[in-house]
């Protein structure tokens, strides 16, 4: 989401003639975009304005600005503690960018603005225009949670659940299939709570899969609880719609779900992965995983090691739980590093054994690939996507960026796959 905001942000100060630089040196502007899901994002802020200070010893100090969820969890202790910052902007204050700018450019007062108004955001930003042309591009199409797991700061950060029209994410995805993006992501921290008008995700990707030259869709992030029939059920008539989910768990132990407050057990979890797999066999999942959750047993992490094992994710993000200020999971009693170390080591061991084994039995197989890159250092190498999210790479001394090829996997490894094109495979008409 942040590369989406990062984006968003980027097509905004154009507007007053502010353009990208790959050169720190030249920044007039340095706009430091945050993330405060896990701990140390705090200190990453402090870090990289110390590069920039050090960038520019002795020469006149670009504005800069924290944008993001550390603005908005810690905005006024940001401004206090570091000088060199001129201004905070909360998720919901982007529409506020511009304005900031100028403001800043005239006089030095410090800025913060993190006040929660999301349907003013989205009205303004749908002024600018979405000017991504990536092959494969991410659309923001719901914000904020009311779930209120224990563990998570997104709440507090985001705000409530707020959806996007129909109509403005039709127009937006248009625009950015214009530019060339064939494939789009759907975003939100609950992206299948969609809702707006009682039209809810299945009717947004029945809409979006009209656009013709849109050959894929794909979103995340799902919740369990937000599985509605009929988004299960588009996963069978859908043709654009990737068969991977993103479906976190976060645990395998209804103990440990309940003390989060994950509003479903276990049953419940596997019940709706049988029910996806009956719409679409094809369907494979990826998770995340909480390890040494506050109270977290010995039995408790075995039962997440079992879920693994189960399911057979195809890939997994694990992380220790890291206490976020103002969480009441913050406030229970951590259990000891070494041991959630020691745990995280052994889940994240057999969660790789388990990514390789399915990653072999792709090879010799066929794939669909979408190239979205030349390689930076082989001219005639290429980087695309199957599928499954899997990177893969070919030779080829055609241009294949955009292109939808079937590929002969030939070998790889834990994180990329290699392949060699089926010729004539190019694919052009998709379904809706
Ligand atoms: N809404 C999604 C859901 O309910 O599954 C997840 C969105 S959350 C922004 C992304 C992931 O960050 C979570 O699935 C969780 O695994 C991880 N996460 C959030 N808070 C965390 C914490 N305090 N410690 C460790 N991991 C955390
Ligand atoms: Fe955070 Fe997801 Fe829980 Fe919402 S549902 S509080 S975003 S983990």
């Amino acid at each position: 989401m942040n590369e989406y905001d990062s984006d968003r942000i980027y097509d905004i100060a154009k507007n007053i003639n502010y353009k990208k630089t790959n050169n720190l040196s030249e920044a007039d502007c340095y706009v430091l975009n945050t993330c405060h899901i896990r701990e140390k994002a705090t200190e990453k802020v402090y870090h990289d304005i110390g590069r920039v200070k050090k960038e520019f010893r002795n020469k006149k100090k670009p504005i800069i600005v924290v944008t993001g969820c550390v603005a908005q969890a810690e905005g006024d202790i940001l401004l206090k503690k570091e000088k060199y910052i001129d201004a905070v902007i909360g998720p919901q204050s982007y529409h506020l960018f511009n304005s900031t700018l100028l403001k800043l450019e005239k006089e030095s007062n410090k800025i913060n603005f993190t006040e929660f108004d999301v349907i003013e955001k989205f009205d303004n930003l749908n002024r600018f225009k979405n000017s991504s042309s990536s092959v494969s591009s991410y659309l923001t199409i719901q914000e904020g949670c009311d779930k209120f797991c224990k563990f998570c700061v997104v709440p507090y950060t985001r705000g409530a659940e707020f959806s996007r029209s129909v109509k403005e994410l039709f127009k937006e995805c248009k625009e950015l299939v214009e530019n060339g993006t064939s494939e789009i992501t759907l975003l939100g921290q609950n992206v299948n709570a969609y809702n707006y008008e009682g039209k809810r995700l299945s009717d947004l990707i029945f809409e979006i899969s009209k656009i013709e030259n849109l050959k894929r869709i794909r979103y995340t992030t799902s919740h369990p609880i937000d599985f509605s029939k009929d988004l299960i059920d588009i996963h069978r008539t859908s043709k654009k719609l990737m068969p991977l989910i993103h479906l976190p768990v976060q645990s395998g132990s209804d103990n440990i779900l309940r003390n989060m407050n994950r509003k479903h057990d276990i049953h419940y979890y596997l019940d709706l992965i049988s029910e996806l797999k009956k719409s679409n066999p094809l369907i494979e999942f990826s998770s995340d995983f909480i390890i040494g959750y506050p109270g977290e047993t010995d039995k408790d992490f075995d039962a997440s090691y079992e879920l693994l094992k189960k399911v057979g994710y195809i890939n997994t993000y694990s992380f220790i739980f890291s206490p976020r200020l103002g969480t009441p999971a913050a406030e229970m009693k951590k259990i000891d590093n070494k041991i959630a170390k020691k745990r995280l080591e052994i889940f994240q061991r057999e969660a790789e054994r388990i990514k390789m084994k399915y990653r072999k039995k792709l090879f010799n197989k066929k794939s669909t690939i979408l190239f979205e890159n030349r390689s930076s250092r082989k001219k005639d190498e290429f980087f695309g996507r199957d599928e499954y999210l899997n990177s893969v790479i070919v030779k080829s001394n055609e241009n294949l960026k955009g292109k939808i090829k079937d590929v002969t996997i030939t070998n790889g490894n834990q994180n990329t796959l290699f392949g060699e094109i089926i010729s004539n495979s190019e694919k052009k008409d998709f379904a809706a």
